[in-house]
């Protein structure tokens, strides 16, 4: 069975969703909001990959037909983030780098920095304030793992490299925009280091093979619940499918 680190996840964090996401295919309508983390994200790869803010802002651009002030407040964040992160991250030999092993894994390392002849530095991009829910996930050991098992490399230091938000509210009438970009400017990129646990690895096989096993896909309601892009679904029998892909 092939799987992707995000599916694991998914499982650990509830077998019915893992079933809703990956069996039945449901999902969310895309959300087109204006501060969509997903574009934001994106578009902060963008920027850092090429080195250039304006690509960033074209790619988070390119989600919308139209551009409105909320859209340009959304802008001017990227604008007042990425320099920092281009300034802050090193250059990239590879980024997007895939890891691939038929009917096993597939998963995409955010950038590998070369340290020497077959060593590398790996990172893996968060746009999160959220250090501590993310210094304890497996994604970057299993990404060495597979990373060392395909190659002739070395991985020296696992960084997650966090791209900070900013913490105050937008009013509604827009009015603090520029408090807002003006404290991200003063933020700086987080790098969180971790040290290498092969029992992260381990672990993730385990449950890969459960997720192998598994039959019942059953319920696990979690604090989790509140965030479940398919909650709806899950609560209610007779969900209501609009609200769906
Ligand atoms: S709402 Fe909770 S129990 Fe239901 S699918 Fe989502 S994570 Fe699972």
């Amino acid at each position: 069975m092939k799987v992707s680190y995000s599916k694991v996840d998914t499982y650990n964090t509830c077998p019915f969703l893992y079933k809703l996401k990956y069996i039945e295919h449901l999902e969310p309508k895309d959300d087109l909001s204006p501060s969509n983390p997903l574009f934001i994200g994106t578009a902060c790869h963008e920027g850092i990959e090429t080195r250039d803010v304006e690509k960033a802002v074209e790619s988070y651009k390119s989600h919308f037909d139209e551009i409105t002030s909320e859209h340009e407040v959304e802008i001017e964040k990227i604008k007042s983030i990425v320099p920092k992160a281009i300034e802050q991250i090193p250059d990239c030999e590879f980024y997007e780098y895939k890891l691939d092993v038929p009917d096993e894994f597939v998963g995409y390392i955010d950038g590998l920095v070369k340290v020497d002849e077959g060593l590398y530095d790996l990172l893996d991009f968060k746009t999160s304030n959220n250090i501590s829910g993310y210094k304890t996930s497996p994604q970057v050991h299993i990404y060495k793992y597979y990373f060392e098992r395909l190659t002739e490399n070395k991985v020296r230091d696992l960084y997650y490299v966090f791209i900070p938000k900013s913490a105050i509210k937008l009013n509604e009438d827009l009015s603090n925009v520029k408090e807002i970009t003006d404290e991200l400017k003063s933020r700086d990129i987080h790098f969180e280091k971790i040290d290498f646990d092969k029992q992260q690895v381990n672990y993730f096989f385990a449950r890969k093979s459960l997720l192998e096993k598994e039959t019942n896909f059953q319920k696990r309601y979690s604090s989790k619940c509140n965030w479940c892009q398919l909650r709806k679904f899950c609560k209610t029998n007779g969900a209501d499918r609009s609200e769906l892909k």
